[in-house]
């Protein structure tokens, strides 16, 4: 038997680590005691890690929020092709039950829905996109959008950038014609 030097109590020989600079080759202190010394090193040294780590990010938080929606936004632009792409393929592969869930979902949520597709109408208009520029085609024809090629809206959106410009640097008078669901 051994008695630790820490916790005062006499144990047999196998509860203490070896040591060879000890005399009796052995740690004076038992491994239970051991154990919780270094436990308490550890607790101790996280604690001050977090500490340094909080004050830090006090410090430095707007700095790394901005820096975070950096990295968000990089992130987002280089994934989302991939993610719009896996989401129409989706889409397209279950027709029935998106539409149904969509009808379900407009249903519940009308006043929700009619903000929603106006904001995303004005959005359309300010953008030019091509949903938009296929409406001012199709306006007044008895065309539908699936009539109308790419090439078209393209150069139908070029014709509508000019125009804005135009409008925007010489005053000139000029409107778009009148969208059926502008807003
Ligand atoms: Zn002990």
């Amino acid at each position: 038997m051994k008695r630790c030097t820490q916790c005062n109590t006499a144990k047999p020989f196998g509860d203490f680590q070896r040591r060879a600079a000890s005399k009796d080759g052995l740690q004076p202190r038992c491994k239970e005691c051991v154990a919780a010394y270094c436990r308490d090193r550890r607790k101790a040294h996280i604690d001050r890690i977090r500490a340094v780590e909080r004050a830090y990010y006090e410090e430095h938080k707007e700095e790394l929020k901005v820096r975070r929606a950096d990295y968000f936004q990089q992130y987002a632009q280089e994934h989302l092709p991939e993610a719009a792409e896996r989401q129409r393929r989706y889409r397209k592969k279950n027709k029935e039950r998106v539409y149904a869930s969509l009808k379900k979902y407009r249903a519940a949520n009308p006043d929700k829905v009619r903000r929603w597709s106006r904001k995303a109408a004005r959005r359309q208009r300010e953008k030019l996109g091509a949903v938009y520029v296929r409406m001012l085609i199709c306006d007044g024809s008895p065309l539908t959008h699936a009539d109308i090629p790419q090439e078209m809206v393209e150069t139908k959106r070029a014709q509508l950038q000019l125009r804005r410009w135009l409008r925007d640097n010489e005053g000139s008078n000029n409107n778009e014609g009148t969208p059926r669901t502008g807003a």
